[in-house]
């Protein structure tokens, strides 16, 4: 224990407090992103190894005035960037308090373990996915969900090829082949490169002109890998595809992979939330019909990082996967469930469900499908004032809550379309004001727009699209 003595920890706590407080407040007045100061940046990075311990306010004082200074953007209201969401105040607060308690959420007999289980199921009503007890977990993010969930269907292909996974590896095993679309999020690539799989065997399936997964060139390409003696066993779909927010069609996918007895695995990291608004609901049909999906707490629901989540349809499955413990010395108590440590990667686990549970009890199933239909509206008011504006182009339909588009001044041609808006990204963010990232679609440089925070308005869209303008105006003049 440190020399922290308790008056002086309850007067720090406070004054963290009003720290915290104070800097949310401000937020929205103050620049989106600035370039950190070069002497702040070498102060982080220079920081020597202290000698000798300084008091709780002392350190208090340097966050304030070294660290908070210097934020990424993403808690603003004109923070457009990546899938990088403002943090839920009910989620600070129960980051402080969960750190207090700082257990290990392996397993046990405490709360937070059980509270994992409630919130880990309620995620899965928010989206509409089966919950059988043990089917699914909190995790660091989407990337390990995938690993997680990839793993489980790994060992079910091999076991129905008669192949013990996890005693023999993939040597002497044809190819497990899996199936993608040219907008898979890269966390499926590097899970497939971890667990062995090859990125080799992900095939690139053939896409409609909005990034869709197409059902027909699927089956065509599963045929041919048998045919070839190679074992498909995997379908990777998104629930918003990260540059535009494509859903893509699950109906026709599940069916083939019912038919085919292939693991329809379904990335909703970004977008999986996006079911709870009534208007674009009916775009996730089939969702429910996968064998797992890897979302992300963290992102629309504004959980603070990190916290993603797994859930598989058959628990049994990913136990099976990833537990050490002989089934004879299992534990039976926690209605047998055993400890998360059997069903994923980590050992030592934070306590990730405290943030969760509160960010969604704030604000109720209710006012968290208010949140997202409020960013949903206003993606598409994105899109339709960009479609009005001759100086920019819309690239994409406007399917969740990312708006896609380009700057068009008249008389550029495509090689320097291309270069101007390779360019505004950076250029727009150095103002200030907005904070947008860029992507290429179809070989073409682009800005996407990505609506995660209920605060944002449609005040703060003109400020977007007048920012993106005059930068532009300002890369075309300097020339
Ligand atoms: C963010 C994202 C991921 C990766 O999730 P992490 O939480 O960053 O590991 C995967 N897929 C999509 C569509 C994403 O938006």
């Amino acid at each position: 224990m440190s020399a922290t003595s308790d008056q002086s920890f309850r007067s720090s706590a406070h004054t963290t407090a009003d720290l915290v407080a104070d800097y949310l407040a401000a937020v929205p007045a103050g620049p989106v992103w600035q370039p950190m100061d070069p002497a702040a940046r070498q102060a982080l990075l220079n920081a020597p190894l202290p000698a000798e311990g300084r008091s709780l306010d002392e350190l208090l004082g340097v966050i304030a005035t070294d660290v908070l200074p210097a934020p990424m953007g993403n808690g603003h209201p004109r923070f457009f960037g990546w899938v990088n969401s403002a943090p839920a105040p009910a989620g600070v607060l129960a980051t402080l308090a969960a750190s207090a308690m700082n257990p290990s959420s392996a397993g046990g007999d405490h709360a937070d373990v059980h509270l994992e289980r409630a919130v880990v199921r309620w995620i899965a009503e928010l989206v509409g996915f089966p919950h059988p007890p043990g089917g699914g977990l909190l995790t660091s993010g989407t990337s390990m969900a995938t690993i997680v969930c990839l793993a489980a269907a790994r060992g079910r292909a091999a076991a129905r090829a008669g192949w013990d996974v996890r005693e023999d590896g993939l040597y002497g095993l044809p190819p497990l082949v899996g199936y993608v679309t040219g907008e898979t999020h890269s966390c499926v690539r590097k899970a497939a490169e971890l667990l062995g799989l090859g990125s080799r065997q992900l095939r690139t399936v053939p896409a409609d002109a909005e990034g869709r997964m197409d059902p027909v060139a699927l089956r065509a390409a599963i045929a041919e890998d048998r045919a070839a003696g190679r074992l498909p066993f995997l379908v990777v779909a998104s629930a918003g595809t990260v540059n535009t927010g494509v859903v893509d069609r699950f109906e026709p996918i599940a069916d083939l992979c019912e038919a085919e007895q292939l693991w329809l695995h379904i990335d909703g990291a970004y977008g999986a939330f996006g079911v709870l608004d009534p208007e674009i609901a009916h775009r996730y049909a089939g969702l429910d019909r996968a064998d797992s999906i890897a979302l992300d707490p963290h992102k629309w629901l504004g959980v603070p990082v990190d916290c993603g989540c797994a859930l598989v349809r058959d628990a049994e499955q990913l136990r099976g996967t990833f537990s050490l413990v002989p089934s004879y010395l299992r534990d039976e108590e926690a209605g047998g469930l055993g400890w998360f440590s059997e069903y994923g990667t980590e050992q030592t686990r934070p306590f990730r469900s405290l943030k969760v549970w509160a960010t969604i009890a704030h604000r109720g199933r209710d006012g968290i499908a208010a949140d997202i239909a409020h960013c949903t509206r206003l993606a598409r008011r994105l899109g339709e004032l960009v479609a009005a504006d001759p100086e920019l182009e819309l690239l994409a339909p406007v399917e969740t809550s990312i708006t896609a588009f380009r700057a068009r001044p008249a008389g550029l041609d495509e090689a320097a379309l291309n270069a101007l808006n390779q360019a505004l990204p950076l250029a727009v963010q150095r103002r200030g004001q907005v904070f947008v990232t860029g992507t290429v679609l179809a070989g073409r440089e682009a800005l996407r727009a990505c609506l995660l925070n209920a605060a944002t308005t449609e005040a703060d869209l003109a400020v977007l699209l007048a920012e993106v303008r005059a930068a532009a105006t300002e890369l075309t003049t300097r020339q």
